[in-house]
């Protein structure tokens, strides 16, 4: 007998259908002797709508009460399916995640998990019952409802998996598992058996939504066993493991982008000690996020132009910041582009093989893909392109790196 906790994501359990399908899969699973906790999504949509609905009250809804909002969505779905679980003679119970206690920061729309009681969730399990939890929401410790970022769900899973020590988090959603890349980009992106933790989380951060980037790392942290496999099919899936021995021959595992990118230049700012602080101080007291940095002195060397980039929602507020700051640095001129998308090789292969940046670029030069900026770590290399490349860019890629094809190393 094992523990399992299954995650099941909006379009697994986007009508009552599906939330029957789901019902049957989870009493299989029962059925063959294991425990079972389940964490759902809201349907398909329903956080949407929702936002929508805020939007049309309130331009920039309080956080606090879009929380609150946005929690219903998931509390509609564990109840539909304790029914249907309990219309197939199953026992089930569901519970919010502040009946179980998911205690979060107070972080609206974007809180982390700090703990989580198993108690009540044992208690359950103990008493024969399959557990259903509301998965993106938990409670901070003055009682107030939080929520986790889109794609929290995800998290809730692998944070009540890891509280649990579950034997296996199972991640099922509307594809079969982690493909190369997203499937809805290259069809022809190929299904892996296995991912390195590292490569997921990778993934993950630069932009792959298959998995949250919290659930990851809360699955590194923890150790926590994590599979993606479909509610709609059979399968294996694709494990996240923790050995990279497996694996050592493929260079690259998959291919990442993010469309929610926007670039902001600031040119001709004195070139002087402090003035990279001086630009982008302001930009992190507003709590915005920076990712990649390129600074390049001009011809005169007493300037240097300035750019970096930010996520898509913060261009707006990042480009009146820096104008502010522009007119106090006497710079020439500010300019900004939300027009632009990150693309991103990733592989822990690539550690031990030279060459890959270049004939990244020159896959991308052969379609007349201009780079504007790059950036590299152990295992993964971004280029930031203009946005109506991003097809052809991950395209190109995954012929030139030869994705489609299974690797001659285990990776398959
Ligand atoms: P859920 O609602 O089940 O959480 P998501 O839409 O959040 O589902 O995540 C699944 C989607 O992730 C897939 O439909 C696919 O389009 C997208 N995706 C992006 N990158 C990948 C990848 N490398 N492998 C598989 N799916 C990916
Ligand atoms: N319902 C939330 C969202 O749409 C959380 C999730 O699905 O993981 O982002
Ligand atoms: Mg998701």
């Amino acid at each position: 007998m094992a523990l399992i906790v299954q995650k099941y994501g909006g379009t697994s359990v986007g009508s009552s259908e599906r939330i029957r399908a789901v019902a049957q899969r989870v009493k299989r699973a029962r059925d063959q002797g294991h425990q079972v906790v389940v964490v759902v999504s809201a349907m398909s949509g329903e956080t949407d709508r929702l936002i929508g609905l805020a939007k049309q009250i309130q331009e920039r809804p309080v956080p606090r009460e879009l929380d609150v909002l946005l929690s219903t969505g998931e509390q509609v779905t564990i109840a539909l399916l304790a029914m249907a679980l309990d219309a197939l003679d199953c026992p089930a119970r569901s519970y919010t995640g502040a009946q179980v206690h998911i205690l979060t920061d107070s972080a609206y729309n974007k809180a982390r998990i700090h703990d989580i009681d198993a108690v009540r969730v044992r208690a359950d399990l103990d008493a024969g019952r399959v557990v259903v939890i509301a998965g993106f929401q938990g409670i901070d410790a003055a009682g107030n409802i939080t929520t986790l970022g889109r794609g929290g769900s995800d998290t809730s899973a692998v944070a009540v998996a890891a509280a649990l020590k579950a034997d296996e988090c199972q991640i099922y959603t509307d594809v079969d598992g982690v493909y190369t890349t997203d499937p809805r980009v290259e069809p022809k992106a190929r299904k892996l058996d296995r991912i390195t933790f590292e490569e997921m989380l990778e993934m993950a951060s630069l932009g792959s939504k298959v998995l949250q980037i919290r659930a990851v790392e809360f699955a590194g942290k923890y150790k926590v066993p994590l599979r993606v496999l479909s509610s709609f099919d059979e399968g294996a899936g694709t494990l996240i493991t923790f050995e990279e021995d497996t694996v050592e021959d493929a260079k690259i595992a998959g291919i990442a982008f993010s469309r929610d990118e926007a670039k902001l230049t600031v040119l001709g700012v004195p070139d002087q000690p402090g003035v990279a602080h001086k630009i982008l101080g302001p930009i992190a007291a507003a709590n915005i996020e920076v990712d990649m940095i390129v600074q390049n002195i001009a011809p005169d060397e007493t300037t240097t132009d300035f750019t970096f980039t930010v996520h898509r929602n913060d261009y707006e507020r990042a480009l009146e910041i820096l104008q502010g700051t522009a007119a106090t640095l006497a710079a020439r001129q500010v300019l900004g582009d939300a027009q632009i998308v990150k693309i991103s090789l990733v592989g822990v292969g690539m550690r031990n093989h030279a060459g890959i940046a270049s004939q990244m670029f020159g896959a991308l030069a052969r379609e007349g893909i201009n780079i504007r900026m790059i950036s590299t770590s152990e295992i993964k290399i971004s280029v930031v392109v203009d946005q109506k490349y991003l097809e052809l860019g991950v395209r190109a890629l995954h012929d030139a790196f030869g994705l489609a094809r299974p690797p001659q190393a285990a990776r398959s």
